[in-house]
Parts: C-alpha cells; structure tokens; sequence
C-alpha cells in the first residue's frame, strides 16, 4: 500500500488540555513574544482592543453565568448562532470551561435550518447577535427552548434577551459556581469541544464530533509546518512574527475560522481584527487601518482583490500574507494575486471540517504556493490515494484522497452508518479525487462527492432535494454544481414535474419560466442566501438512477458541464 507521509510532526500534543486551557493558560513561549500592549482581538468597527486578560476575565465571568443561570454543564451543547463578534471567542472558550460543546450556527441560517442544528445537536442555550435573534427566539421556541436560554451578544437587551455583557458582569460578581473541568491524560482526544456541520460524502448536514484534541493537534501542526517556532530565522523571512495582525474575516461558526484564524493566528502571537460580516470596501478600509498582515481568504474575496478596480486606490504593500482555502483557487487568479502582492507569502491551503481542519498548506520553501497545488501535507499527516477498485495509487496518479491525522474529527453524532463509511478503519476518506507529487503538493482535481461549495459554503444536494420535494409540482428533482466565476459553484435543479404540471408548461412558454422562478422562491424562502438555485432549475423527464434507486449526479454534472461549454439558448 503506497503511503505519503506529510514531516514528522517532531513535537508533543497536549492530550490532557481542553481548548480554552491550551490556548487561555498553557505556557507559549511564541506567545510570550507578542509586544506588550498588543491586543489579542481588535473590533472593527469601533476600534476596541481587547488583551489577554480582559479576554479571559471575561471568559470565566461568562463560564460563570452559564453555569449558574442555565446550570450548563459537562457535554450540554450551546448553540452559538451569530456573526463574528469579540465575544465569540470568549463565547467558545467559556462553554470549553465548563466541559460543554459549542455547536456553531450560520447567522443566515432560516428558522427551518436553525431547528434541524438545534435538534440535532440537542443544544440548551442558544448565543446570537442582534441581527439573528428573531430567528433565534423562534427557533427555541420550536424546540422547546424557553426564551430565556436565547441570549444575545454585546451590552444592549433586544427582545428581553439578557445579554452576553450582563452574563460576563453577573458572573464576575458571584463566587465561582462550577469547578474547571480537567482531562486525564488522553481524554482530550475524545472529549467533544466542537460539534460542527458537515453533509460529508453524501446526505444532509451531520453534526461532526470534534475533540479538544483535534484542533489542538492541528493548530501544533500548522505551526510546526509555518516553522514559526524558528525564531532564530531572520526576521524578514519569518512568515508569522508575534505582534502581526490578521484579519478575522472568515466566519468562526466554519471550521476554516475556527481553526486556522481563531486559534492558530492567537497561538502564533497575531492579534485579530473581528469583522462581523465581510463588505470589500470595509475590508479594504480595515486593511489600512490596522494594519493588516495577515489574510484568510476563499477565492471569492482573491477574485475581488484581483479585480475590483478599487483596490487600487489603497495602498496594502504592508500585506505579508494570504492563504487561500475552502474551494479551489485557479492558476490565473493565483498569479495575479502573486503579481499584485509582490512581496507576500500567498497560496492555498486544504481541509475539511471532518479533519478539523487543514491537512495541506502551502511550504515556506519559496514564497508562493505551487500553482494549482492546495499546499503541501502537514506535519503528521499521511496520505493515500486509492483508485476506484481500492488499490492504492503511486505518486503523481489520481484517486481518491485518504487521510490519517491527529486532527481527525471522531466521527458523525448518532450516524453510524455514515461515521463508517467516511471514518471506516481509521482513513478519513475525504471525497475529493487528488494527485500527490514528488514533494507531497496535493492537487485537487475533482471532487467525487455530491457536495457543492457556493463562496467556501457547503450546500448539501440531499438538502436542496429534500425542499424541492416539498413543492406541490415536483416530483423528482436532483441539485448538482454549476461552475461561476465568482461563487466558484453555485447550485442547479434538474427537476421532474408531476404530470398536471408538465401538461400546463408544455402549453406554454411563459408558464414553464414563471414555474422556474417559483421554484427558485421556493428555495429561496426556506434557505440562507448562498443555498439559492442562482445556476438555475432545468426541466427533465426522468433523473438518471441505477438500477437500486440511487441518483447518478455524475451522467447529470457532466451534462451541465457539456451545456456550459455550448451557448445557454440551447440548454
Ligand atoms: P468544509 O468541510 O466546508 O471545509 O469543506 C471541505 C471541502 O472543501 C473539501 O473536501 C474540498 O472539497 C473543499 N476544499 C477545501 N479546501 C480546498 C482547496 N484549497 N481546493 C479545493 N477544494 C477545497
């Protein structure tokens, strides 16, 4: 069996930490680095800066609180449903405190997709923010939450909500009402901190167990990969230098966010510049000033860098840093950005929520990533890559990826029939078809499984499927990529009208289009914004299926391709 071995990681993983002590109380010594004075997270919008201290005063106070007012405690779930915000971490952090999980929810997530996470995660409290609190209370409502488990970020009551500054003012007055949890040795690896959601191979969004262990591993990882524990390297070739400044852009209810900006910039010695909700102009404005060195970006926000006229008008030389993941990155706009940002260090890096998070990232070898390449195995990390019939591939040939990593997520809550087959005999089978070189860069050439990625986001076939069936004129339907130049993906309905409906399109033009916009609305009513039918709905007589009933998405993503390469008139 050929194996392809990322370095040796050469160094001890914490097993006996939960998150918030690895990052909050472990001695760091790059840490220890970061210039007095320099905050941990910045808010961008008013400017705030927040220390080390306050950040943990503040994690403990809110710890507090939750354990006194809602008596969360050991694996509870709270819900955390909100944009960036500088209490987000200290959000984390807290429930990490008390033992209890954090299931993260995206702001734009409708009621209906809110209640599906809610349900399946079993969560007790619900965090939100201003913006997302309506469908928050309606959500707890539905599952049984009473109102007063919904609590919203910052110091201004909304709804009656109780707020996270009240929380963090009522914890720190009274005397402590929990007692920190502490691991035994090894337990790390299997005491849940995250449970984040993934559709994984197949089917709808699943809750992934995510340990303490795992992010912890591969925040060590990343750092061991980016050598920035090399401080003896010149300063100007150091990639991460403490006192650097990130943006923290990328949502932190995604594993990208969570893993890589949250937790590894902080463990690096970065402070972070929270930004709520991503508007380029703003971005750009942030830039400048604070002073930004560091971006996480998905290749949406690289297309904007590289093609807004805008940019030009700012000066961003300062700009030493940016890692492009989440969906692929072509070669053009990598070379452009490269082109653009001259004195960088820019490339790609690769993940899955399931490997919590990146198992490739671009080498600090030279100071653009290979193009094409999502990055090079980190540390620790070993690959296979094995064709259809099982057998393993050599280098440079293609299958699909295989991975073991420290990092690996335990598996899928309450499924196991889906935890086995992508977790089968320790392989995290990724889904996504690669070819690995002579120097461990992986090339991701396609992605087997039916997930589509709209702008870095999942959206689940199974799930868009799931709510078309819903519709009144449907009866069969099929949701597979459309390529876009800005969305990288955006997703398409085939769809078999019952046969009332097909008789009353048939008569008409005009009908058939009018039907196709309701759809999209349909659609569009029941799910976040990115989950919309923005490639279309098609009309067809029948999905293609085997003969057991399963959908052949492959026979209808190689015809949209076939139809994108030819004039739309003649879909
Ligand atoms: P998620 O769990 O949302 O992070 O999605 C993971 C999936 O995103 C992977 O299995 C890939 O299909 C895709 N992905 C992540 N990073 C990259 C990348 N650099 N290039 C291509 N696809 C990527």
């Amino acid at each position: 069996m050929t194996e392809f071995h990322g370095q040796p990681l050469g160094t001890h993983i914490p097993d006996d930490l939960t998150i918030a002590q690895f990052i909050l109380d472990a001695e760091h010594p790059i840490r220890a680095q970061r210039p007095a004075g320099a905050p941990w997270l910045i808010d961008d919008a008013s400017g705030r800066k927040v220390g080390f201290e306050e950040i943990r005063t503040r994690t403990f106070g809110l710890a507090n609180a939750l354990s006194r007012r809602f008596n969360t405690r050991e694996d509870d779930v709270v819900c955390i449903y909100s944009p960036n915000d500088v209490d987000y971490p200290p959000a984390v952090w807290a429930t990490h405190r008390l033992g209890a999980i954090v299931s993260a929810a995206n702001p734009g997530y409708t009621l209906e997709e809110l209640v599906y996470q809610l349900e399946v995660a079993k969560a007790s409290v619900i965090i939100t923010h201003p913006v997302s609190v309506k469908v928050a209370l309606g959500a707890a409502q539905r599952v049984g939450l009473p109102a007063e488990r919904v609590v919203v970020f910052g110091s201004e009551p909304v709804s009656q909500c109780t707020t996270v500054d009240e929380l963090v003012k009522e914890g720190l007055v009274h005397p402590p009402n929990f007692a920190e949890r502490k691991l035994k040795k090894g337990e790390a690896k299997t005491k849940l901190a995250f449970l984040n959601f993934s559709s994984g191979t197949t089917g709808r969004p699943k809750a992934v167990m995510i340990s303490h262990y795992g992010p912890i591993a591969n925040v060590i990882q990343t750092a061991v990969h980016s050598e920035i524990h090399k401080t003896d390297k010149p300063w100007e070739e150091r990639r991460f230098r403490p006192g650097d400044v990130s943006a923290a852009a990328l949502p932190l209810y995604h594993i990208y966010g969570l893993v890589v900006v949250l937790h590894f910039m902080l463990f690096s010695g970065l402070s972070l510049v929270v930004v709520p909700k991503f508007n380029f102009k703003n971005f750009l404005d942030s830039i400048v000033k604070y002073r930004i060195t560091h971006l996480c970006v998905v290749p949406p926000q690289v297309v904007l860098l590289c093609k807004q006229p805008i940019v030009k008008n700012y000066d961003l030389s300062h700009v030493r840093f940016i890692n492009c993941g989440a969906a692929p990155l072509s070669g053009e706009l990598m070379m452009k950005l490269a082109s653009d940002f001259p004195k960088a260090h820019i490339g790609q890096g690769y993940g899955l929520t399931e490997s919590a998070t990146t198992l490739s990232m671009f080498s600090t070898e030279t100071k653009f990533g290979v193009i094409n390449s999502s990055g090079r195995l980190l540390p620790g990390v070993t690959a296979r890559v094995v064709r259809p019939d099982g057998t393993s591939a050599g280098r440079n040939e293609t299958g699909e990826l295989w991975v073991k990593a420290p990092s690996l997520a335990l598996g899928y809550l309450n499924n196991e029939k889906a935890t086995k087959e992508t977790f089968g005999e320790g392989w995290l089978r990724t889904g996504d078809e690669v070819r690995i070189d002579d120097k461990n860069e992986v090339f991701i050439v396609d992605r087997i499984k039916e997930l589509i990625k709209v702008r870095g986001f999942q959206v689940a076939p199974a799930e868009l499927e799931g709510t078309l069936l819903m519709h009144p004129d449907i009866q069969d339907a099929c949701v597979v990529p459309v390529a876009d130049d800005y969305s990288g993906e955006v997703p398409l309905a085939f769809v078999v009208l019952r046969p009332e409906a097909t008789a009353r399109v048939a008569k008409s033009p005009s009908e058939r289009e009018k039907l196709k916009e309701t759809i999209i609305k349909h659609t569009a009513e029941n799910k976040v914004a990115y989950k919309r039918l923005a490639g279309g709905v098609e009309f067809i007589d029948a999905i293609p299926k085997n003969p057991s009933g399963k959908i052949l998405r492959r026979v209808l993503r190689e015809r949209v391709k076939e139809m994108w390469s030819k004039p739309k008139a003649k879909l």
